[in-house]
C-alpha cells in the first residue's frame, strides 16, 4: 500500500481482514500526530451531494450514497476492531441561507434531493434556530437533511491505524520514490495528491483547502450538533461539529503543492463563520491548517486495476472520507480480479482508464 491516508489505511485494514499480508508505506506511518495527509485536516462531512456539486459529482451521486449507507456498519466494525471511537456523528446536516435568494436556491436544492430520493425538510428561520440555537437571527431559512453523517477525521484515522496494527499490517515510514522499487506482487496506490509523481500522466492534481478549528471556551454555548452549510456573500461556509468545538471550512484553490495558510483566508473563514453563528466569536481559535485534495478532472476518483500489478485508489477530491468504505470494497474486488456488482453504483464512472493518457503513460512507468 503506497500511502497511509484515509484511503490507504481503510484499504489496508480491509485487505488484511480478507487475509492479505499488507505493508503500508508512508513517511507518516506512525500516525501518532499531524501528517501531510489531506485526511488529517479534512472537515469530516459525509454528504454525498452539496449545493455546489458539479455535473460529474452529481453523476457520481450513487457512489456517495452507497458509501454513506455503508458508513454506520463500517464505523461499528472499525470500533470493534480497534477498540477506539470511530468519530461518526449521526445528527445530519442543515443547509441555511441568509437572504431570500439563498433560500430560493435552497428550495431548488431540496427539490433535487427529493428527486434523488433523499429525505429533507424545508424550514423557516425559527425552525432552523430551534434545531441549532447558535444560528444567527439573520438566517432566512434552511433545509434539514437528516440522512447526512459526519465524522471526526482524526478519530477515524486513529481508529484505522489501530485496526491495521491489530490486524498485523506492517508500517514502513519511507516515502516510495518509484513503484518498481516495491517487491510486493500487488501494489495499491493511495498516495493522495502526490500519486501522479509515481504514475506519470495520472490526472490527479492538488487542490489546496484551508480550514479552521475552533474550540469551545468556558461560558460559551455548546457546539452545533448538525453539520451547518451556509450560503454567505461570495460563497459557502460549513461548520462541522466536534465534541469540543467546530471545524470551519474551507477554501478551494488550484495553486499546486502549496499548504501555506494565509491571513486573508483565515479572516474570510472566520468572518463567514461568525456571520452564520456570531457566538462562535467566544470560542478559542485552536488551529488553522491546509491540505491538498487529490482532484481529478471530473471530480470523481480513479478506482480499479491499472495493470496486472497496480491497483489505483486515488483522486477522491472533496470526498475521500465519505468514499473510504466503498473504495475499500472496489479495491478488494480489483485485487481479487472480480468486478464487484454494487447496487446503485455505476462503476464505469470511476474506471481508472477513463482518461486515455493514463493507460499509455502507466505502461511506461510501472
Ligand atoms: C480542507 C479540506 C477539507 C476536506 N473536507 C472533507 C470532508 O468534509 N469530507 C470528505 O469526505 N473529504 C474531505 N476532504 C477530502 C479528503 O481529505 C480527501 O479526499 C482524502 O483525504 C483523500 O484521501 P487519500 O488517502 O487519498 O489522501 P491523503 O489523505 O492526502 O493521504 C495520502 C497519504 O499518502 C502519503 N504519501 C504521499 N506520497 C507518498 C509516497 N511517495 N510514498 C508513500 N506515501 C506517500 C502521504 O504522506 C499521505 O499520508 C477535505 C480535504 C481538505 C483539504
Amino acid at each position: 500500500m503506497v500511502g497511509g491516508g484515509v484511503i490507504g489505511l481503510t484499504v489496508a485494514w480491509r485487505a488484511a481482514e480478507a487475509g492479505w499480508r499488507v505493508t503500508v508505506h508512508d513517511p507518516a506511518a506512525d500516525l501518532s500526530g499531524p501528517t501531510a495527509a489531506a485526511a488529517w485536516v479534512a472537515g469530516g462531512m459525509l454528504t454525498p451531494i452539496t449545493e455546489g456539486a458539479t455535473a460529474a459529482e452529481e453523476a457520481g451521486y450513487g457512489l456517495g450514497v452507497a458509501s454513506l449507507r455503508r458508513f454506520p456498519e463500517f464505523a461499528a466494525e472499525l470500533e470493534r476492531a480497534s477498540r477506539l471511537p470511530s468519530g461518526l456523528r449521526p445528527e445530519g446536516s442543515l443547509a441555511v441561507g441568509l437572504t431570500a435568494d439563498d433560500v430560493t436556491e435552497l428550495r431548488l436544492f431540496a427539490d433535487r434531493l427529493a428527486h434523488l430520493g433523499r429525505r429533507c425538510t424545508v424550514l423557516g428561520p425559527a425552525q432552523c434556530r430551534a434545531l441549532e440555537p447558535m444560528l444567527s437571527a439573520r438566517v432566512f431559512g434552511g433545509v434539514e437533511i437528516p440522512g447526512d453523517l459526519a465524522v471526526d477525521n482524526r478519530a477515524l484515522l486513529g481508529a484505522l491505524g489501530e485496526a491495521c496494527r491489530r490486524r498485523g499490517v506492517a508500517m514502513d515510514s519511507r516515502a516510495v520514490t518509484e513503484l518498481a522499487e516495491l517487491t510486493a506482487d500487488q501494489v495499491v496506490l493511495a498516495a493522495g495528491a502526490w500519486s501522479s509523481a509515481l504514475v506519470p500522466g495520472l490526472p490527479v492534481r492538488p487542490v489546496k483547502g484551508e480550514i479552521l478549528r475552533l474550540r469551545r471556551s468556558p461560558g460559551t454555548p455548546p457546539p452545533t450538533s448538525r453539520t451547518i452549510r451556509a450560503a454567505v456573500p461570495g460563497g459557502h461556509v460549513y461548520l462541522v461539529p466536534r465534541h469540543d468545538g467546530v471545524v470551519v471550512g474551507a477554501t478551494q484553490q488550484d495553486v499546486g503543492f502549496d499548504t501555506e495558510v494565509t491571513a486573508g483566508s483565515v479572516a474570510r473563514l472566520l468572518a463567514d463563520a461568525l456571520t452564520v453563528m456570531p457566538e462562535l466569536g467566544g470560542y478559542a481559535m485552536a488551529e488553522a491548517g491546509a491540505g491538498l485534495r487529490p482532484m481529478t478532472p471530473d471530480g470523481l476518483p480513479l478506482l480499479g486495476r491499472l495493470n496486472d500489478r497496480v491497483v489505483l485508489a486515488v483522486g477522491h477530491g472533496r470526498n475521500g472520507l465519505l468514499l473510504a468504505p466503498i473504495t475499500a470494497d472496489l479495491v478488494l474486488g480489483a485485487l481479487l480480479a472480480a468486478e464487484p456488482v454494487l447496487a446503485g453504483v455505476d462503476i464505469a464512472l470511476v474506471r481508472p482508464n477513463r482518461f486515455s493518457e493514463i493507460a499509455a503513460n502507466a505502461r511506461i512507468a510501472t
